[in-house]
């Protein structure tokens, strides 16, 4: 089985499936990160080298089934993903956690991109995103008075004097969200609906202190069976 990380359930997904009789675990990461020395197999790390290199990887490596365990948001390799699998036969399913939905007292509006979202941000606002670095070049036409991007590694130049990146390392409390953003003065949030529990607390930290969220919308799944959870994941595999 080979397992695509990049979600917060891949290693789960991976020490499930490792545990299940005759079911070998391959995981890929995209890159080191934090969390890579927690699967219970080494990953191997890197891009594949494009659709033709995954497809060799699959065949080299004798890959029985591919579970896609990547972010909500990497949208290329989950397509690639379904795509290839279903051209070789091989069975496939993607692990997706669902959105977040509101409670009462959040301030919630869904969009589609970062463009959109800077549509609906007033000049004066102060504006704290998480949606990434690679994201930067959706917020040009940004009206507000300043952008507050978290970045998770080093601080380094962005193309735009509005932008100010902001370094940190999560998992973040609510109160650690909250003593951000008061201390940044933060009119607004714009953040990737990711779902999951260990970074709703900037949703929590908003709501408690009245602030408008605007959520960007995940891509389409691309695969023809969407798992919820590391549970479904694994009765998936068992009934392989
Ligand atoms: P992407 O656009 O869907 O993929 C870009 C390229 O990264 C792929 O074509 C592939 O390179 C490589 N790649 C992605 N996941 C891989 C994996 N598990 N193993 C080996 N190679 C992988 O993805 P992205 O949005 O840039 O995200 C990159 C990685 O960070 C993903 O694994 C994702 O799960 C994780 N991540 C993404 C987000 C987000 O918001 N997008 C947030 C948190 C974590 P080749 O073409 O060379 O094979």
């Amino acid at each position: 089985m080979l397992v695509l990380g990049g979600a917060a359930e891949a290693r789960a997904v991976a020490r499930g499936v490792g545990a299940l009789r005759g079911w070998r675990v391959t995981v890929s990461l995209a890159q080191a990160d934090r969390l890579a020395g927690e699967f219970s197999v080494v990953p191997r790390l890197g891009g594949f080298g494009g659709a033709s290199g995954f497809q060799d990887f699959l065949r080299t490596q004798q890959i029985n089934a591919v579970l896609d365990a990547t972010h909500p948001f990497a949208a290329q390799i989950s397509a690639r993903t379904a795509r290839i699998c279903a051209a070789m036969g091989l069975p496939h399913a993607q692990v997706l956690r669902s959105g977040w939905s509101s409670a009462p007292g959040d301030n919630w509006q869904f969009v589609p991109d970062e463009a959109a979202a800077c549509a609906l941000v007033h000049r004066s606002e102060r504006v704290f995103a998480t949606t990434g670095r690679a994201t930067l070049r959706g917020y040009r036409d940004f009206p507000g008075a300043r952008l507050f991007l978290r970045r998770l590694g080093a601080v380094t130049p962005v193309p735009f004097d509005f932008v100010e990146l902001v370094p940190g390392q999560g998992p973040f409390t609510v109160s650690e969200e909250q003593e951000t953003f008061c201390a940044l003065n933060i009119d607004r949030l714009i953040v990737k609906n990711s779902g999951g529990t260990t970074s709703r607390t900037k949703l929590d930290a908003a709501r408690a202190l009245g602030l408008p969220v605007v959520l960007i919308e995940r891509p389409k799944p691309a695969a023809e069976l969407v798992l919820k959870d590391v549970s479904a994941a694994l009765k998936w595999v068992e009934s392989l």
